[in-house]
């Protein structure tokens, strides 16, 4: 029940020498060379020990909409296994509302004085999470830490995995978005920083739409959005390498809809943006947030984006483009969680979703097999993995 620290802080209880055994006592790596631990970088020095207090209350939920009978069924599944104590795996489709599904363990959790996370491999996304899940648990003390804030006096905190670095044997449950993501779905070192601020009897609910690797734990799986339409199968298009003279793209860029169109590469990006006179964004645009709440309220109606809108984002109206879709950066996993953008809001169920691609790619292939089947509600239907009737 721990918070770490390389800097004195002034409540610490006790501070201990890293690396001494062998070990760093930041990530529990044995990677030691010239008094500092290769992996996260720490040298020899003292670490404090804090603890994270958090006043016992009560909380409520506030939701505007009830949950859909499926993702009662999943919210029920997911409680039952906090009160076991035992992990487990939600696999879910794009817009079938995976957030929601986690808010009666996390109501639960709160009330019984369980400390709670949700960690998020991407940072962007880290914000945009605690600002609804602030206009659902009006009662509750919501933070998040993304390496520039690190103020975890809260009762619900969000993080990216990163910042997890800072706790030992500190939650209760953890809730692992986008599980699948870069950079965690690779990378042992997060996996073992995940681990460790656990607690010895925690719990970790793993949450994702796409699964490179087997998890070996009781998993569900939803393959219906919440409001029970169809994903969108992609319509494809063959360009050349100019687009700005491709008649199809001109047309669906004319059409009523809002449109965010992904490109592979910031160069790309400023090319296009330029040559259009269409607005951008990527991880270097300085005002991300304006121009995705503009984009949200109409007052900008397309927008050309790098993947950093890939995941976490959701607006009415909108239809999705994606152009050089051959591109190595568009990855099956990808495309898919673009395509999931479309058709995430009550009265705009559907929408288009198309890919200009140069070459032909057996990616494509696994697109639209992947959302077939998930439309066909026929994809891995294992033992623990069937929705439940
Ligand atoms: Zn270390």
């Amino acid at each position: 029940m721990m918070r770490l620290s390389k800097y004195k802080v002034d409540n610490y209880l006790y501070k201990k020498t890293n690396l001494i055994n062998k070990e760093c006592l930041m990530c529990k790596g044995e990677n030691i060379y010239n008094n500092q631990c290769v992996d996260c970088g720490t040298k020899v020095i003292d670490i404090y020990y804090s603890e994270r207090i958090i006043k016992p209350h009560k909380h409520s939920l506030n939701m505007e909409f009830n949950l859909s009978k499926s993702q009662e069924k999943a919210s029920h599944y997911f409680l039952s296994h906090l009160v076991k104590k035992e992990n487990a795996f939600l696999n879910a489709v794009c817009g079938s509302g995976k957030t929601e599904i986690m808010y009666e363990s996390i109501l639960y959790a709160l009330n019984n004085n369980l400390k709670v996370v949700i960690a998020i491999p991407r940072r962007e996304i880290v914000k945009e999470l605690s600002v609804r899940l602030k206009n659902v648990f009006k009662d509750t003390i919501i933070k998040y830490i993304d390496g520039s804030n690190h103020d975890d006096n809260c009762d619900l905190l969000l993080s990216t995995v990163n910042q997890l670095i800072n706790y030992e044997n500190e939650f209760d449950l953890i809730i692992l978005d986008e599980a699948d993501a870069y950079p965690y779905s690779d990378n042992p070192f997060l996996k073992r920083i995940l681990k460790k601020s656990l607690k010895k009897d925690g719990v970790i609910f793993y949450m994702s739409a796409t699964i490179k690797e087997r998890f070996n734990i009781d998993t569900y799986t939803m393959n219906r959005r919440y409001h029970g339409h169809d994903l969108v199968l992609p319509k494809y298009y063959l360009m050349d390498n100019d687009i700005t003279k491709n008649s199809d793209f001109l047309n669906i860029l004319n059409s009523d809809r809002k449109h965010i169109i992904y490109v592979p590469s910031i160069s790309l990006l400023n090319k296009l943006g330029s040559g259009l006179s269409i607005n951008t964004i990527s991880s270097e645009s300085k005002r991300k947030d304006k121009l995705i709440d503009s984009l949200k309220n109409g007052s900008i109606k397309n927008i050309l984006s790098t993947t950093i809108l890939e995941r976490g984002i959701t607006i009415k109206n909108v239809d999705v483009i994606v152009l050089y879709a051959d591109h190595k950066v568009f990855t099956y996993q990808t495309l898919i969680q673009i395509a999931g953008r479309v058709g995430r809001k009550i009265g705009d169920e559907t929408g288009n979703v198309y890919i200009f691609y140069r070459h032909n790619s057996i990616k494509f292939f696994l697109v639209n097999r992947y959302i077939k089947r998930m439309n066909n509600e026929m994809l891995w239907l294992r033992k623990n993995n069937k929705e439940r009737d």
